[in-house]
């Protein structure tokens, strides 16, 4: 008699973002288990799925899963949403997917929109491996605190964070990682004001003050781990700077070599300066 539990994962903005499995799983299950059923409405309303809707947020997820899990025990198939994107993925469903796998029930993932993978797609840092951190804490100390614990991991690390608290963000991260790790933001992903960038983190922390547009919407912060310094000879440093000396400014060639090697951009500056020194015919600033 046991039905199949679907967890399908819904648009993140752009409502084409929606996959046609995605549709013809909605329409034919019994039930659909939705994070916020009047938000789950319009997008049901959209492809006209009249599939019956249920709520199963964090507040009652615990007292529905046994009413749930019986249904799928009589052959009921369920599809479980959130709001957007992927469920469980800061989002509720967890305890409902664990209970169904405990009950012998088969789970099926219909994949689809994730904002932590299209920003992690599109900013341009090291992809191949991350850490998926969702939430930073809103209060300020416990949220230095999860940073500090961050700061020398060596892979490229995602963030969810609250328009309102962006900048506040930024700073602490400025703090911790210092201003010159790379970082990507990706806001509003598939809308209309989309914003796809990549700079260091003190540059994001400027043009997210300069620009209130920047301060709203929804957000997902990239930032790369921590590039080990003794991977940089101080020769690769040396060689790469005398190269870019003879086209760039020493500000010029040390943020670039800052940026191609992965080292500080103050180590940077300094060294090409040296070199400068010890090199009578490179041209002034
Ligand atoms: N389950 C969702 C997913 O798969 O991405 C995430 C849900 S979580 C409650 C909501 C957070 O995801 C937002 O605060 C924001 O950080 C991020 N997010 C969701 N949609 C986004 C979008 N279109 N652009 C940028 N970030 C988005």
């Amino acid at each position: 008699m046991s039905a199949q539990l679907f967890v399908v994962a819904t648009p993140i903005g752009h409502l084409d973002d929606m996959t046609f499995r995605a549709v013809q799983v909605l329409k034919s299950v019994d039930l659909i288990a939705a994070e916020d059923t009047r938000q789950s409405a319009q997008l049901m309303k959209h492809y006209q799925i009249d599939t019956p809707l249920t709520a199963c947020h964090d507040h009652n997820e615990s007292s529905v899963i046994q009413q749930l899990i019986e249904k799928l025990k009589q052959g009921q198939d369920i599809a479980l949403v959130s709001d957007a994107g992927t469920p469980l993925i800061s989002d509720p469903g967890f305890k409902l997917v664990r209970a169904a796998q405990e009950n012998n029930i088969r789970v099926i993932p219909i994949p689809g929109a994730c904002a932590a993978i299209a920003a992690l797609s599109s900013v341009g840092l090291p992809s191949d491996h991350f850490r998926f951190e969702g939430f930073l804490a809103a209060k300020a100390s416990q949220r230095l605190q999860q940073l500090e614990q961050l700061q020398q991991q060596p892979h490229t690390m995602i963030f969810y964070e609250a328009p309102h608290r962006i900048l506040a963000c930024l700073k602490d991260m400025c703090q911790v990682f210092g201003e010159d790790r790379r970082v990507g933001l990706a806001r509003e992903i598939t809308k209309t004001f989309e914003t796809i960038k990549q700079m260091t983190l003190g540059e994001l922390y400027q043009f997210v003050s300069n620009d209130p547009h920047q301060q709203k919407g929804e957000i997902v912060l990239v930032v790369a781990g921590l590039t080990q310094p003794v991977a940089v000879t101080d020769d690769a440093l040396d060689q790469l700077l005398g190269r870019l000396r003879q086209d760039l400014s020493v500000k010029a060639a040390a943020q670039l070599a800052a940026d191609l090697l992965g080292v500080k951009k103050k180590i940077a500056y300094q060294r090409a300066l040296e070199l400068d020194q010890n090199s009578p015919d490179q041209a002034e600033d």
